[in-house]
């Protein structure tokens, strides 16, 4: 079962999405980790993908579709991914989709946590104490990263939407509200899959 999980900067994606893997035994990707990792360990692609993320902006298409697929790659026996953080412009969804077709299988729902702007900056100031992520510390850049979700990534909804496979749930409320509301949404999927 590929899941993508959906949702702007501060949803809360990577939190029930590790949370959503313990239970149901899939295997998260998240490009943004992939992409720290990189920085930390100070590879090529960490060098590239630094200059766009402290700015907030999205890291290339082509690098982005490259590398997801090769972790893809890396786990020939799992059962299933939650994508997080992926895709994030229709050009990555097309290729998701030709990528996951060419292995015989596909996305079968993009379920999307929808929180209100404000409640998204609130959440980002609190994270950055924690995260030590530099694109958390600015509000331009946090600014820079809504206003780039808004106009490159949105459309990707739409993409998922016209093809039957768009879930919007709520994002509001505690860790725990909002993971039963997405184990709702997956138990609901898994008696079709
Ligand atoms: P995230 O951890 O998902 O908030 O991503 C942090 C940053 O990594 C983003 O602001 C982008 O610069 C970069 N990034 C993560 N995923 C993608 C993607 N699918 N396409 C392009 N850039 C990405």
């Amino acid at each position: 079962m590929n899941i993508i999980l959906f949702g702007p900067p501060g949803a809360g994606k990577g939190t029930q999405s590790k949370m959503l893997i313990d239970k149901y035994g899939l295997t998260h990707l998240s490009t943004g980790d992939i992409f720290r990792y990189n920085i930390k360990h100070e590879t090529e692609l960490g060098l590239l993908a630094k200059k766009y993320m402290d700015e907030g902006n999205l890291v290339p298409d082509q690098v982005t579709i490259k590398m997801l697929e090769s972790e893809v790659d890396k786990v020939p026996g799992s059962a299933g991914f939650i994508f997080d953080g992926f895709p994030r412009t229709q050009a990555q969804a097309e290729a998701l989709d030709e990528f996951l077709a060419s292995k015989g299988s596909q996305v079968h729902q993009m379920l999307a946590l929808n929180v209100p702007e404000q409640e998204l900056k609130t959440r980002l100031k609190e994270r950055a104490i924690s995260s030590g992520r530099n694109d958390d510390a600015n509000p331009e850049v946090i600014q820079n990263r809504i206003s780039v979700y808004q106009k490159e990534t949105l459309p990707v909804k739409e993409y998922y939407d016209d093809k039957g496979k768009y879930k919007a749930i709520d994002g509001l409320g505690s860790m725990s509200q909002v993971f039963d509301r997405l184990c709702e949404a997956f138990d609901a999927l898994l008696v079709t899959v």
